[in-house]
């Protein structure tokens, strides 16, 4: 997967791409983050890349000239028969909420470019010309897109074959099966008194996995029983989680 960032602080951005699981998957070649810096683009000699709003008020915007011009250069670096096709993403809080399956969605695709809004915004005229898709990560606003920006390069790495290991797997993870993941437990054997529950202990690979997906299912009917809806449970496990209702966790 190959990501074009467009953002006015590119350290950040390249930090990120070169720190731990992100760092590894570029080290195998299986991700790239490339970083643009959103003031290379500017062509006054201030490098200007914001103006005041037209009607007034607060908020300084993200000029559309600067940023047509960056997502032009750099669907030009993107061989040409691709670079109508590539996404462009825009991390705005207006957006669709970016979720695991989103996150999936962009995994699959081979290269896209995510804009970073800064200030007040972006000039609708830029988002309306280039942006294919505004992508939100939840019901807050930040004062920068480059977070989001990183969550979604994160979450969708860990769709690439190949990005985690064994002892990362993704496969129970929250919202795999529309679940919660299950509790954890690791050394020492007794902490504050406690010990791991005892099927984590018994050896037995069958009641592990059992203890688990009771564990995720309980967690999720009492946390998000919205996700429920779309599991696939057994006749057992559907009675199981009725008798949950009222029970906290
Ligand atoms: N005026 C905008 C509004 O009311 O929707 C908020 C702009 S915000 C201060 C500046 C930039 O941060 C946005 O352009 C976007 O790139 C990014 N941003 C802030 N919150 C975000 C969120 N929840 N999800 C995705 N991007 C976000």
């Amino acid at each position: 997967m190959i990501v074009h960032v467009i953002t006015l602080f590119p350290d950040l951005i390249e930090a990120f791409a070169a720190s731990s699981i992100m760092g590894r998957a570029s080290e195998k070649g299986l991700l790239k983050v490339k970083a643009w810096h959103l003031r290379d683009f500017a062509d006054d000699k201030h490098k200007t890349v914001d103006d005041t709003p037209y009607g007034g008020g607060a908020g300084i915007v993200l000029k559309p000239d600067v940023l047509y011009k960056a997502v032009s250069e750099v669907k030009k670096q993107i061989r040409e028969e691709k670079s109508a096709n590539v996404p462009v993403v825009l991390t705005s809080p207006q957006g669709r909420m970016f979720k695991s399956e989103v996150a999936k969605e962009y995994a699959a695709v081979h290269e896209w470019i995510v804009i970073c809004g800064h200030y007040g915004g972006v000039d609708q005229r830029f988002i309306d010309a280039c942006v294919t898709d505004e992508v939100s990560i939840g019901d807050y606003v930040l004062t920068g897109g480059e977070l989001p920006a990183m969550c979604m390069i994160d979450a969708a790495s860990r769709f690439i074959p190949g990005v985690l290991g064994n002892l990362e797997s993704a496969e129970k993870d929250s919202f795999e099966e529309d679940l919660l993941g299950y509790p954890l437990y690791t050394k020492p054997a007794v902490f504050n008194g406690l010990e791991p529950p005892a099927a984590l202990l018994s050896g037995h690979h069958a009641e592990i996995e059992k203890w688990r997906r009771m564990k995720r299912l309980e967690i999720t009917s009492l946390r998000r029983p919205d996700l429920l809806k779309a599991a696939d449970m057994s006749e057992d496990e559907i009675k199981f989680v009725r008798g949950l209702k009222d029970k906290k966790v």
